[in-house]
C-alpha cells in the first residue's frame, strides 16, 4: 500500500521558512477536529528549520535542516498513550487531539523531539502531514506547496519502492540508530553530518607562484582512501563527506611535474588548510 513520505534536498533549502510560516499559517488558530487541535502563537515549531556552518574563511558553508515528524513506519509514539497516537493506512501518524489529552508522556516518546506540549491545551501536538488537507483531495502538503526551490517533494508510493529509490539516489534519514523507520529521506544530508576538508593549491609556474589546477587531493585515514578531489581554476579542492567524529588523516597532493606532497591533519571540524605550496 503507498503511503506519504518527503524526500527533503539539504542543499536546495535556503532558510526562507515559508514551510514553518505556512505550517503555522494552518494550524494557529484552527481546530480540526480528529487531526490536531489549535497550535499555540508562540513557542511551538512543527516545521523547523536546522541551522550549521562550516569551515573557515574564505572557504565556508551554511547548511539548512528542515525538520519535523518523521512519520515513522515503526513509531513508538503510537506504542504509548492507550490508543491516542495512531497511524493511518497512508502511514500518517496522528495524535487524536481528544484522547491524548492530559498525556504528556507521549511528548518524551519521539525520540527526534518532534512532539510538542501544548500547556494550555494539556495536549502533546506535531506536524500531522496536512492530512486534513490530503483527505480533501490535496495533491501535498502546504510545507512542499510553498517551498520557493523545490527543496520538499511528497511522494505517496509504497515503502518498498521508497527504499529502492533511497538506496539509488543516496537519499539517507535522520538518525536511522533510532530505528524507527522515518519516512522523511534527504539528500546531501552530508552537508549537515559530515565534515569537508579543503585547501588551495599554488605553486611555480614560470617562475611565479600560481594557483594550480587539476591538483588530484587523496584523503586517507587508517591507509584506506577515505575522499578524493581535483583543484579547479583557483587551486581550490574540497574533500566532502568525513565523518564528524574527530580523526587524524593524511591528505597527499599529486599533479605531474611537481612533487607529491603529504600533510597529517587532525580533523574535528571541516577545515580550510590555507595555501598549499608544491615544489618543483
Ligand atoms: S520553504 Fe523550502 S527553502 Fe524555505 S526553509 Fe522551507 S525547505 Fe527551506
Ligand atoms: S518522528 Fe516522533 S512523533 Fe513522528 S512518528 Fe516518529 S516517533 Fe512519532
Amino acid at each position: 500500500m503507498s503511503k506519504w513520505h518527503l524526500i527533503i534536498d539539504v542543499a536546495l533549502c535556503h532558510n526562507c521558512s515559508n514551510c514553518f510560516i505556512a505550517c503555522k499559517d494552518e494550524h494557529v488558530g484552527n481546530d480540526y477536529p480528529g487531526y490536531a487541535a489549535s497550535q499555540p502563537l508562540h513557542g511551538h515549531s512543527w516545521i523547523e528549520i536546522g541551522q550549521r556552518e562550516r569551515g573557515q574563511a574564505p572557504m565556508v558553508d551554511t547548511a539548512y535542516l528542515p525538520k519535523t515528524c518523521n512519520q515513522c513506519a515503526d513509531a513508538p509514539c503510537t506504542k504509548i498513550g492507550e490508543g491516542a497516537v495512531h497511524q493511518r493506512d497512508d502511514g500518517i501518524v496522528i495524535i487524536d487531539p481528544v484522547k491524548a489529552k492530559g498525556k504528556k508522556e507521549i511528548v518524551a516518546s519521539c525520540p527526534y523531539g518532534a512532539i510538542w506540549w501544548n500547556e494550555e491545551e494539556q495536549l502533546p501536538q506535531k506536524w500531522i502531514f496536512d492530512a486534513h488537507l490530503l483527505d480533501r483531495g490535496w495533491k501535498e502538503p502546504r510545507c512542499a506547496q510553498v517551498c520557493p526551490t523545490g527543496a520538499i517533494k511528497a511522494e505517496k508510493i509504497s515503502d518498498a519502492d521508497m527504499q529502492k529509490r533511497a538506496e539509488a539516489e543516496n537519499l539517507k534519514v535522520l538518525s536511522p540508530e533510532f530505528g524507527t523507520a522515518p519516512r522523511i529521506h534527504y539528500r546531501n544530508l552530508h552537508r549537515f553530518t559530515h565534515n569537508f576538508l579543503g585547501g588551495t593549491v599554488i605553486g611555480d609556474v614560470d617562475g611565479r607562484n600560481e594557483c594550480l589546477e587539476g591538483v588530484t587531493a587523496e584523503v586517507r585515514q587508517k591507509g584506506s582512501v577515505v575522499g578524493e578531489a581535483r583543484t579547479d581554476a583557483f587551486g581550490e579542492f574540497k574533500v566532502e563527506k568525513l565523518p564528524s567524529e574527530e580523526g587524524e588523516y593524511q591528505v597527499s597532493l599529486a599533479l605531474e611535474g611537481y612533487v607529491t606532497s603529504e600533510i597529517s591533519v587532525t580533523l574535528d571540524q571541516s577545515r580550510y588548510l590555507g595555501e598549499l605550496k608544491l615544489a618543483r
